[in-house]
């Protein structure tokens, strides 16, 4: 019999990080899939991603909704976003993720309490927010609405990196962040954060550092992405130091996996832009989550925060069948009407 793959350091990380062997790859992603498949079978739970607005206040050196670009800007009105949550309803998805540009303006706080509270109301839908660092009030508010699930990632547990990656002001503050998920657990949140995978100056001693961080921080779900350079953004130019930025995502789901088990873990839109079949391999390498795009198509193409970012043409009934197949073939199925909570989540909080 093999010897089981133990991933319980650093040095381990590392390792798996640094090899080329496709032996020991192919032993990581399904040791990672068998872990994954003891805590829900081969059950795959989706999320419906609608990205309600591409208004920023914000101007992260990497991202295609960054303030200063003259792109069309766009808020989903109430009937549409409602219109969306029903999709997700009425195909058994359990749960969606609301996504936006981070706006902290009083008017946007209601519209989304308003929101929140109507599809909590009307669907009963598990709710994941995504809209950047609002304050513990805000946070408190959205919560309270009916919102479970917050997902802010980190980008990068390296400060002197992420200060490289963002302009040097109040609004773009690593300390903000960490503080804003300290927020989130307090409140009571199932709390995702993520990183983006082959950076500029990103190092493989940074991506194992991130995994010591989601552990220290104690995170609930997990999403992680090849970084895509946009060309309209400041950061374009620079040559990141680590190359096969989609290899080392798949790395790093699996060790993420091994190393903080019981977590959801998102198999990203992102690692479909590298290989046309990212997101089947992800599934099959420890992570338990997809995200069908659910947003109207007019709106998607407005929405490009990386360049090649898939499903843009397609209607949400196309992703929905699309998603389905690429399930079958690799034998998951969906977790139909389920809310898929984080397993983490209740253990840390001591309900299971
Ligand atoms: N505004 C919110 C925030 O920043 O948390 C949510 C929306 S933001 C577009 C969602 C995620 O997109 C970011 O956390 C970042 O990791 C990812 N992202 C932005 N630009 C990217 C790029 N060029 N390549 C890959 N991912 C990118
Ligand atoms: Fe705005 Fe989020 Fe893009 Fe930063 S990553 S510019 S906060 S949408």
């Amino acid at each position: 019999m093999t010897k089981e793959i133990s991933i319980s350091d650093k040095k381990d990380i590392l390792y798996y990080l640094k090899t080329k062997s496709k032996k020991e790859l192919q032993k990581l992603f399904s040791q990672a899939n068998s872990l994954c498949e003891s805590y829900r079978k081969n059950k795959v739970h989706f999320r419906g991603l609608i990205e309600i607005s591409n208004i920023c206040e914000k101007n992260c050196f990497y991202c295609g909704l960054r303030k200063d670009l003259k792109i069309y800007r766009y808020t989903m009105t109430k009937k549409e976003i409602l219109e969306a949550a029903k999709f997700c309803f009425d195909k058994g998805f359990g749960s969606l993720c609301i996504q936006s540009g981070e706006i902290t303006t009083k008017k946007r706080l209601n519209f989304l309490i308003d929101i929140i509270s109507t599809i909590k109301k009307k669907y009963n839908l598990q709710m994941t927010l995504s809209f950047g660092e609002l304050s513990k009030t805000s946070l408190q508010k959205l919560f309270d609405a009916g919102a479970k699930r917050y997902l802010l990632r980190i980008e990068t547990s390296n400060e002197k990196l992420y200060q490289k990656l963002h302009p040097k002001d109040q609004k773009h503050s690593f300390q903000n962040r960490i503080n804003t998920l300290k927020n989130l657990k307090s409140i009571g949140y199932q709390v995702g954060t993520g990183i983006m995978i082959g950076l500029p100056y990103q190092t493989l001693n940074d991506l194992a550092n991130d995994i010591l961080f989601f552990k220290k921080i104690d995170i609930d779900m997990l999403g992680m992405g090849p970084y895509i350079a946009h060309p309209k953004t400041p950061l374009c130019d620079v040559k990141p130091k680590l190359k096969h930025p989609f290899s080392l995502s798949l790395k790093m789901v699996a060790l993420a996996r091994l190393f903080l088990k019981d977590i959801n873990i998102a198999a990203t839109t992102a690692m479909q832009v590298f290989d046309k079949t990212g997101r089947e391999k992800a599934l099959i390498a420890g992570a338990n989550i997809l995200m069908p795009i659910i947003t109207p198509t007019n709106l998607r193409k407005n929405y490009l925060i990386y360049p090649n970012k898939p499903c843009i043409e397609d209607t949400k009934e196309q992703c929905f069948s699309c998603l389905k197949a690429r399930l079958r073939s690799i034998n998951k199925k969906i977790g139909k009407n389920e809310f898929g909570d984080s397993i983490h989540f209740f253990k840390r909080k001591k309900i299971i």
